[in-house]
Parts: C-alpha cells; sequence; structure tokens
C-alpha cells in the first residue's frame, strides 16, 4: 500500500502540463497560465499625455511660478492639438489629452484662474519642465515583451492584453474533466431515495471542487452495477483529459469499476493509498501514442481516479491527488498544500491510518494558524464538512493530542 506522499509523486509523474491552445481572453480563461511571450504592439502612452486637467503651457514664461498668458486652444483627451503653444500662450487640457508642441509643463487647474479677454492666470510655484507630463512610452515601447509565457492571468494581465491589442492568447487550456458516480443505490438528487437508495452528492461535490481548481467538469450520470452501463460511460469519460469515478472501486463483488478500465486499456498505478477516510483510490492511466508517432512514445491521454463512494472519502481523494494533478495540468504549481496550525483544545484520537479529519483552519495575526477539528462521525458524515474549511492529519496510534501541540493541516479553499 502507497503512503499519500509516494501516490502524490506517481500522480504528478504522469500529470504534465497539456497543450496549448489559443484561446479569446474573457472570464473563462482567467487564472489560467499564459503560454507565449506578449509583445506590445504600440508605445504606451503613444503620445506626450497630460496627467492632469489644467493648461499646458511655456515653464520659461513663469516668473516665481507666475504669468499671464493667452489661451489659444482646448484640448479635450482623444483630441490632436492643431496649434503649438508659443510665448506668452497656453492651451487648456484635459487629463489623457497629448501635450500640444511648445508647450513643456501642464499645471493643473486649481493653480489656474481664468480671466476676461480668453486670458489666465497661473500661479504654481512648483513648475518644472515636464510636471504632469507623462512621456511617451514611459510604460511600454512597441515591440517590448510586456508579459512572460508561464504568468497567469489575473485580472490585471487582463487590462494589459487588452491594452496592447490582445483579444486571443496561447493559454494552458483547463482540463475537461468527466464524472461519473456508479452504484445501483444512487439517485438523482430530484428523487425521494426508496428504501435502500442514496442521493447522489458525490457528483455535484465532485463537479464543484472541480470547477474551484480552475478545471472544466462535465458529469456523465449515474452507472449502474452492470458491466455494459459502466462500460459505455467509463468509454465516454476516457475521451475527457480526466476522468473521475465515485464508488465501486474497493473489493467487493459488485465493484465492477477496476476490471472494465482495465479491459479498456486503463493501466492502474496504485488501488489502496495508506490514509483515512477512502483507502480504496484508483489512480490509472490511459495511454495514447505520441502524435509524432515514429519514437513510439507513450503518452498520458487520461488520468483515471477512481474514488470511493463515501462523500467525505471522495472529497478528501479529490483534494490530495486530484486537485494537484488538475494544477499540474495546468502547468501550475501544486498548492495550496499542507500548513502546520497549532491545535486549540485537547483532541485524543485513535486511528490505524493517517487521517484527514474535519476542521476548522483560522489566521491569527500573532499566532500563525490555529486549528480546531469539527464533529465528525466518519467517512458518510457529510454534515461534518460545513463547519469545515480545511483536514487537520491525525497521524496513526493512539495519541492524545493537546492543545497547543502542532499538527499538519490540508488546506483546501482558495480564498485564505
Ligand atoms: P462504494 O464505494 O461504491 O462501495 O460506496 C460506499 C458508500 O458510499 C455506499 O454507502 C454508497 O451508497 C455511498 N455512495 C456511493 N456513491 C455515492 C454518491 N454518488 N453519493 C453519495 N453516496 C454515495
Ligand atoms: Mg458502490
Amino acid at each position: 500500500m502507497q503512503s499519500v506522499a509516494q501516490a502524490l509523486e506517481i500522480v504528478l509523474q504522469n500529470a504534465k502540463p497539456l497543450p496549448a491552445r489559443t484561446a479569446p481572453l474573457t472570464t473563462s480563461v482567467l487564472g489560467l497560465v499564459l503560454a507565449e511571450d506578449i509583445a506590445s504592439d504600440l508605445d504606451m502612452p503613444p503620445f506626450d499625455k497630460a496627467m492632469m486637467d489644467g493648461f499646458a503651457l511655456r515653464v520659461s514664461d513663469l516668473r516665481n511660478g507666475q504669468a499671464e498668458l493667452v489661451i489659444i486652444e482646448e484640448i479635450p483627451a482623444g483630441r490632436t492639438p492643431t496649434r503649438a503653444v508659443g510665448a506668452g500662450q497656453a492651451s487648456r487640457i484635459m487629463t489623457g489629452a497629448p501635450i500640444p508642441q511648445g508647450a513643456d509643463a501642464v499645471v493643473m487647474i486649481e493653480c489656474c484662474e481664468t480671466l476676461a479677454n480668453q486670458k489666465v492666470r497661473v500661479n504654481e510655484p512648483r513648475a518644472r519642465p515636464r510636471l504632469n507630463i507623462l512621456d511617451r512610452a514611459k510604460e511600454m515601447r512597441v515591440g517590448e515583451i510586456v508579459l512572460r509565457a508561464g504568468t497567469r492571468l489575473r485580472p490585471q494581465e487582463f487590462g494589459l492584453l487588452a491594452a496592447v491589442g490582445r483579444t486571443t492568447a496561447r493559454v494552458q487550456p483547463a482540463p475537461r474533466v468527466a464524472i461519473l458516480s456508479t452504484g445501483d443505490e444512487i439517485v438523482e438528487p430530484s428523487i425521494t431515495p426508496g428504501l435502500g437508495q442514496i442521493r447522489n452528492s458525490n457528483g455535484p461535490m465532485l463537479q464543484a471542487q472541480t470547477a474551484r481548481a480552475g478545471a472544466d467538469p462535465q458529469f456523465l450520470g449515474i452507472a449502474r452495477d452492470e458491466p455494459q452501463h459502466l462500460r459505455s460511460l467509463i468509454t465516454e469519460g476516457l475521451r475527457r483529459d480526466v476522468l473521475i469515478l465515485s464508488g465501486g472501486v474497493s473489493a467487493g463483488k459488485l465493484d465492477l469499476v477496476p476490471g472494465i478500465l482495465e479491459e479498456l486499456g486503463v493501466r492502474a498505478l496504485f488501488h489502496k493509498v495508506a490514509m483515512k477516510p477512502g483507502k480504496p483510490v484508483l489512480f490509472g492511466v490511459l495511454f495514447g501514442r505520441d502524435p509524432m508517432g515514429s519514437a513510439g512514445l507513450e503518452t498520458s491521454q487520461t488520468l483515471v481516479f477512481g474514488l470511493p463512494g463515501n462523500p467525505v472519502s471522495s472529497m478528501v481523494g479529490f483534494e490530495l491527488f486530484v486537485r494537484p494533478a488538475l494544477r499540474a495540468l495546468m502547468a501550475l504549481p501544486p498548492g495550496p498544500g499542507l500548513v502546520q496550525a497549532t491545535l486549540t483544545k485537547d483532541h485524543p484520537y485513535r486511528t490505524d491510518r493517517p487521517t484527514y479529519h474535519p476542521a476548522r483552519l483560522s489566521w491569527c495575526d500573532d499566532a500563525g494558524w490555529a486549528v480546531e477539528p469539527t464533529a465528525w462521525f466518519g467517512s458518510p458524515d457529510l454534515r461534518g464538512l460545513s463547519p469545515a474549511n480545511a483536514f487537520v492529519v491525525l497521524p496513526e496510534g493512539d495519541h492524545v493530542h493537546r492543545a497547543g501541540d502542532r499538527l499538519p493541516v490540508l488546506r483546501v479553499e482558495n480564498d485564505f
């Protein structure tokens, strides 16, 4: 049986970034990684630009910052100046407008008093050449690389890409993830379960986890514990980058998933992990041929995760193995991962395998991470997850964990 760390290593060895694709720069690429260098198509700003509303003038006209000047033109943003500013002259200018020829400073409107006869009285003792002017190409020059491949697309990158005229870019695409629930007893959430039936919690939960990880979930439905039905839905799932199955992976008579995966060419790389909840976790790869052909190299075509059916097992299995894999496919580092946190109250616990126990993790400015296990009675107990935002890792054995002890905690939420 693998340890969690060994199992994760096997997963990551098989999760390489997907081929880059050109995509429109809509919010659906938010958080993805850029796969090309981006050069500016223009100087920014494209002209010497006024940074204030005021008057464009010649500093040499001022005595102790003062002068009375003749107003020769008004230049709103978006308009091109038509007249050069000569000695004794000024143009009224708005923020963002091009500086007219001849002017070498902008004095802000608050330091100016407009007089009768198209004149303005200026009083700005701090006036000096280039005051309130942003020089042409100060931000970037045409042809200059403004973003490198490997940059993650955040809102400011969207702004910058728009500024350099891009509406599409090469990105590391979001993996397409098929999700398949299995089990004769599983019914749609809209149905009132009959005797022995249980609603499909894992389908919606795994879709939400997939979306939270930045990937693209697609629910394939509920497969019956029957080879033909399972085979056809799994075949469909193997057309995606990743297939996640819930249920049917242990060693019971109706746990048909491992056999069918093998039959369909999926090579299982582990099937049990020393952890609780969720020991029977299967990870396999459907290998494809290198599209370049000749070398006959194998490339992984679909990563397959068989997670145990109990909802908390399924959730933990996803966070430990699927999420890091999805991030690797997107060329992101594994994160958010483990932090060490201080236990806030005594927690005696006995377990025969390292246990991922639902917990509430919080950050205290003076004391760092603090963690408190939440009330929870085991792998079917989804309710115990609601007050939790993390999993504290409890070592195997019989321990009285004391308030003040330090323990590793698996973070699962994005916004810490
Ligand atoms: P299995 O891994 O198929 O042996 O299932 C283990 C337990 O998890 C059983 O009690 C199942 O009823 C339950 N279970 C399996 N799939 C789901 C699901 N999609 N949603 C909620 N519970 C499930
Ligand atoms: Mg089952």
